[in-house]
């Protein structure tokens, strides 16, 4: 059996659209990580709790394919 995938962000491309929030169907993401400004628009994405199943719905509707499905998290 596959290893289970998590998303992984690579901010430097991310809008922080919350397009990958929305898509999560367990709630596993939330805006929450700070960027470097501290301001809320610098906001990213990261798993927030331990529900994320691995669908990939995540990387699939994020619309600038930042979100990569690995076996480990490194947020
Ligand atoms: S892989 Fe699926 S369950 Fe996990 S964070 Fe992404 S949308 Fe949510
Ligand atoms: S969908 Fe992509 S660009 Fe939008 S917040 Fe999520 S990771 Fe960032």
């Amino acid at each position: 059996m596959a290893a289970k995938k998590y998303p992984n962000f690579y901010y430097k491309d991310c809008v922080s659209c919350s397009i990958c929030v929305q898509a999560c169907p367990v709630g596993a993401l939330d805006l929450t990580r700070a960027g470097k400004s501290g301001r809320y628009r610098n906001l990213f994405p990261e798993l927030v709790n331990d529900r994320c199943i691995g669908c990939g719905l995540c990387a699939g509707n994020c619309p600038m394919e930042c979100i990569h499905m690995r076996s480990d998290y490194e947020g």
